[in-house]
């Protein structure tokens, strides 16, 4: 059998496979629609009797090539790009979920998939309960109810940096007969594969650290395969029944193991949209074919900056899962021996004021909305990212008014260095 390859290799080669004479690059197949011979074989793909392109809000060749490269990279079946990572989280819950369901979710979690869940997806009728994600199982079985469908948490929480315990979370999900989904987006498959753990659907904003470059926004939804969603048939009718608009036909029957990312490819993009441009689907696979390389530095420089802060009397407290001492440590031995990502979080006594005085004084690192980049950059989420959100939604998504969301980038860590304590003293003289 030949040897399966590494997840460096899988970066820079899967996906585009070219044949003779074909481009050695990936090539953007700027095109919406798709060229046939007979009004058969078009009416053939429109049945999903034949595999075949036709219309780009559903596939695209440049598109497929790049999702298939990330579902390569994750350990999945097969992967769907979106618009946005916003458009990922939806798709991976309304794929299995109608009005009158129910999600469970971590309440650590981005302040725009909290907004998603709590306030537009209670406007479609699906209401989702948030739990303390390092609370007892018994707490966390409490918020489960017989419409459940999915439960949802991310690898590292964005900004909170709390560790999801997967292997607990897919344990728990799975005795309530739901999958569990996972937003990888921060990890990355580089240092995180949830599958290997037991999620069952991985989610990532690829705007993050998989384009890594902050050139476009994007997302993908990818399905390991490996829920038995036919086992749980009255859970999940969309999958497991007739979809009159495919004349009849049941996913889990016609596609299998690929039930769920064909389905959400072929209704959801079909009805929905969201579909990502070809363009930035390029884009993206010129920053995944450096993930390997860049994550690791991202993460010896976020260690470096953490231990650094950590060392300085000015700085009132520091999160980074790779510290000792830090809550999350043990579990980010567990799940993330390579390193988390280059994102951690602080407080400087002197509280908020002081927290902004600092940002404000920065000169290498800038003040942006984006995060998990080749650049150094930094946000106040309260300010911010999670500036919708209650005083009590703050503390659960584990945003205190003076946290500092630093993204520690690829630059030369001596200069990321200099300029933190440069700005600490301007901000404390
Ligand atoms: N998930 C996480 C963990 C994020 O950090 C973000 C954005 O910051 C999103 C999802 C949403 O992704 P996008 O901005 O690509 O819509």
């Amino acid at each position: 059998m030949e040897k399966k390859p590494k997840p460096g290799t899988l970066c820079v080669q899967a996906g585009w496979r070219p044949k003779k004479g074909e481009p050695r690059i990936l090539p953007i197949y700027q095109s919406t629609t798709f060229k046939y011979e007979t009004s058969e074989q078009m009416a053939k793909l429109f049945d999903l009797e034949e595999a075949g392109y036709f219309y780009t809000r559903l596939q695209n060749p440049t598109n497929d090539a790049v999702a298939s490269k990330i579902a390569a990279l994750e350990g999945g079946v097969g992967a769907m790009l979106t618009s946005s990572g916003q458009a990922a989280a939806f798709y991976s819950i309304f794929n299995i979920c109608s009005a009158g369901d129910h999600v469970v979710s971590a309440s650590a979690i981005y302040g725009g998939t909290f907004n998603l869940f709590s306030v537009t997806l209670k406007k479609l009728g699906i209401e989702v309960t948030f739990i303390d994600q390092d609370s007892s199982d018994e707490e966390i079985l409490k918020a489960f109810r017989p419409n459940t469908k999915a439960l949802f948490g991310e690898t590292i929480a964005n900004p909170a940096g709390s560790v999801l315990d997967i292997e607990r979370m897919a344990r728990i999900a799975h005795s309530q007969g739901v999958p569990l989904i996972v937003d990888n987006t921060f990890a990355t498959p580089v240092n995180c594969r949830p599958f290997e753990w037991g999620a069952d659907i991985v989610i990532h904003s690829t705007t993050k650290y998989m384009d890594g470059h902050a050139t476009s926004v994007g997302g993908v939804v990818v399905d390991s395969g490996n829920f038995d969603w036919d086992a749980q048939a009255e859970k999940f009718p969309g999958l497991t029944t007739p979809d009159d608009s495919y004349h009849g036909l049941t996913y889990t029957k016609s596609f299998g193991r690929a039930a769920y990312h064909i389905k959400a490819t072929v209704q959801l993009m079909r009805d929905l949209g969201s579909i990502q441009a070809p363009e930035n689907a390029f884009l993206l696979n010129l920053g995944l074919e450096t993930l390997h390389l860049r994550m690791p530095c991202h993460c010896t420089n976020a260690q470096a900056v953490a231990e650094f802060l950590q060392k300085d009397s000015r700085v009132a407290w520091v999160h980074y899962c790779g510290l000792p001492g830090d809550k999350y440590y043990a579990l980010a031995q567990k799940y993330l021996p390579n390193g988390g990502s280059g994102v951690l979080t602080f407080g400087l006594k002197g509280g908020r004021d002081l927290s902004i005085r600092f940002m404000d004084s920065l000169k290498l690192a800038a003040i942006v909305t984006h995060v998990a980049d080749a650049r150094t950059s930094v946000l106040h989420p309260a300010s911010h990212t999670h500036r919708q959100l209650s005083d009590e939604q703050l503390v659960a998504a584990g945003v205190t008014p003076d946290l500092i969301r630093f993204s520690v980038g690829i630059e030369d860590l001596e200069d990321i260095l200099s300029d933190i304590s440069q700005a600490l003293d301007a901000a404390t003289k």
